[in-house]
């Protein structure tokens, strides 16, 4: 059984080999018609069919094989050189969908980056997992809808959660970290709601991408992007693309300890950085300061106003995240720290206090080689990456 296809569903299976023939014209550029054969599984016939159709629709157009080409494609045997197909950039469209802790975020851009229409929901998306990805797929038909665009157009979807993700499966790794998402076949659920390819990618690995690619890292080769929001994540961008570890589990940094006495962490230990730094245990210090409720954002609202007790717990939070980036340095050598997440709007009261960890918790050398700088691309980055993991896949960034 495919992924994504309805047993039995002729149009199904039909829309799936369809997307598999974009996907491979997509990861490889320009290629011909029998290495799509190959790279797909399908038999040329079915691939031939399919090929027609995306021409006449103009997403995929035919390109004479030049002698940039080498090796693309063989010969034919009358020897004139093979035609080879592509995406047209101006046709398509990319689908990029973000899950944050209690947001999601959803954009159509076209291939060239342009950003077409963007929506914004708040969710309880850790409990709510399958009505998230119809909150998905229905913001991604309004915005398809207001573009005028037809759903065919479009030639992938990147989408962003905030957990570690399992490249191999397309499904969230740890239960402990995304309970509600723990056991779903992410992909194949949201491949099957929107009826295009979906790529799977961890959310602060979408803002490091973001980041390198169009934001404060851009020609930077290692960077960390570090994300501070509901909950804690970095992206670990080395050597010029991500890092992602054997299972996916790599920058898992809000799961680093800290204290090994300090409070319950959602992931089972205890004294994790999370506890300490991400949004939720400052407002709730806040709020039991002032003796009210607290969001994130009004804390974030009073600290801008200089109410000293939001200002003193997110000066904390950056001297203890500090201490952690600290580490990573020695371990790592960044040249770049770039901090995105909600809680980046703090500014200096925040990277102050943290650059001042790094500098005196990480060996000398390291420190200096490192920048600690806010991210450029604010809330979007995430959304930002997932378009950029549809429309920049045959670029070896974004691998
Ligand atoms: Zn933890």
């Amino acid at each position: 059984m495919e992924r994504g296809v309805v047993e039995g569903s002729l149009e199904g299976l039909r829309t799936v080999n369809r997307g598999r023939v974009v996907e491979a014209l997509r990861r490889r550029g320009k290629i011909s018609r029998a290495e799509i054969a190959r790279d797909t599984g399908l038999s040329r016939s079915t691939v031939s069919s399919l090929v027609g159709d995306l021409i006449g629709e103009g997403l995929v157009v035919e390109r004479i094989a030049g002698a940039e080409d080498a090796g693309q494609g063989r010969a034919r045997a009358n020897g004139r050189p093979p035609v080879l197909l592509a995406l047209d950039p101006s046709a398509g469209l990319a689908l990029g969908i973000a899950f944050g802790h209690s947001h999601l975020r959803v954009a159509l851009a076209d291939l060239s980056s342009d950003v077409l229409g963007e929506r914004r929901r708040e969710l309880d998306v850790d409990r709510e997992a399958l009505a998230g990805l119809d909150a998905a797929a229905e913001m991604a038909s309004e915005l398809l809808h207001e573009a005028g665009a037809d759903r065919d157009r479009v030639i992938g979807a990147g989408m962003g959660l905030s957990g570690p993700i399992d490249h191999a499966s397309g499904r969230v790794q740890s239960r402990e970290i995304l309970p509600g998402w723990f056991g779903i076949d992410v992909q194949a659920e949201m491949e099957q709601r929107l009826g295009v390819a979906v790529r799977l990618e961890n959310d602060a690995n979408l803002g490091a991408l973001a980041e390198a690619a169009f934001g404060a890292g851009r020609g930077e080769q290692d960077l960390v992007y570090l994300m501070l929001s509901s909950g804690i994540g970095a992206g670990l961008f080395l050597g010029g693309r991500l890092f992602r570890g054997a299972v996916g589990m790599a920058g898992e940094f809000g799961h680093v300890l800290v204290d090994e006495a300090g409070p319950l962490c959602r992931c089972g230990n205890r004294g994790c950085l999370e506890t300490f730094a991400a949004g939720p245990p400052l407002a709730a210090l806040v709020s039991h300061s002032r003796n009210e409720p607290v969001s994130i954002e009004d804390m974030l609202a009073l600290a801008a106003d200089g109410d000293p007790g939001a200002r003193r717990v997110l000066e904390d939070a950056g001297r203890i995240t500090g201490r952690s980036i600290a580490n990573l340095c020695n371990l790592l050598n960044p040249g770049l720290v770039v901090v995105g997440g909600r809680l980046a709007v703090a500014g200096d009261l925040l990277l102050e206090p943290l650059r001042e960890s790094v500098r005196r918790y990480a060996i000398p050398a390291a420190a200096e080689a490192v920048r600690v700088v806010p991210g450029v691309l604010g809330e979007r980055a995430e959304v930002l990456g997932a378009l950029a993991l549809v429309i920049h896949q045959s670029d070896p960034l974004f691998v």
